[in-house]
């Protein structure tokens, strides 16, 4: 079991994050009062591209990196679909409930790039088949799963704000694997999963500025956060065509 230094620390700085949510959240509650909001519209779909002609070994911080993301985003889908039925049954079809539900499967094909990545390379994937909600290889994630669905459970805010933590932890987390990364193929998947948190994130964050006025940056800088916010949705995953396999990154 490879270990993931870099993503202890930012877990342990997300856990801190949630820990600074829950002594400042005044549990109140909304969506109950914002039926005229348009839940976002469906997040594009992000197709998984065919293995690279030759497949060139990843490097060890690769390898985890692709073992990692694949959890990732089991995480999203997971505490997405738990939390969408959990507000269905509490308050109806609440906007949480619409944009959650919405996004349930982009998170799935957002797996299932990662599974496509781990398949091409020969690497095990550490989600079983049928594998339960909530279970993870990795005990981090799954400790971040139960500390996200108890704080989404406190109110729909809350799971708004969940909602937003996370896709701001994808898109960091993303980032550095784009920086790892050392091939055309796993930078396009990357870039294409960054592209869908980016559109998840527009949608959590719009909620709650209609509902509340503002979106409060919870990882990425307040800067980073405003300039996604207030760019229009993007189209996610179509292939870029270049396939000269130098690397495209927008490294700043
Ligand atoms: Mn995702
Ligand atoms: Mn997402």
């Amino acid at each position: 079991m490879p270990a993931f230094p870099i993503k202890h620390l930012r877990l342990t700085l997300l856990a801190a994050g949630i820990a600074m949510l829950t002594a400042c959240g005044g549990g109140t509650d909304t969506g109950a009062t914002s039926s005229s909001t348009t839940p976002a519209p469906a997040p594009a779909p992000v197709t998984p591209s065919a293995c690279p002609s030759a497949i060139i070994p990843l490097t060890q911080p690769e390898v985890d990196e692709a073992l990692f993301m694949r959890e990732e985003e089991k995480l999203a889908r997971d505490v997405y679909a738990d939390l969408a039925v959990y507000w269905q049954a509490q308050a109806g079809t609440v906007p949480v409930v619409s944009i959650m539900g919405n996004i349930v499967q982009a998170e799935q094909e957002h797996m299932d790039s990662m599974k496509a990545v781990l398949a091409c390379y020969g690497l095990p994937d550490p989600i079983g088949a049928n594998e339960p909600s909530g279970v993870f290889l990795n005990p981090e994630l799954a400790q971040l799963y139960s500390t996200l669905m108890t704080q989404g459970k406190t109110s729909q805010s809350a799971a708004l704000k969940v909602g937003g933590l996370i896709e701001e932890v994808d898109i960091e987390d993303l980032q550095r694997s784009i920086e790892i990364s050392q091939q055309a193929y796993t930078d396009q998947v990357y870039e294409a999963l960054m592209c869908g948190s980016r559109n998840h994130l527009r949608s959590f964050a719009g909620q709650l500025i209609n509902t509340e006025g503002g979106y409060t940056a919870q990882l990425l800088p307040q800067a980073t956060v405003d300039a996604i916010v207030n760019s229009p949705n993007e189209t996610c995953g179509g292939t870029s065509s270049t396939g000269s396999g130098g690397k495209q990154n927008g490294k700043s």
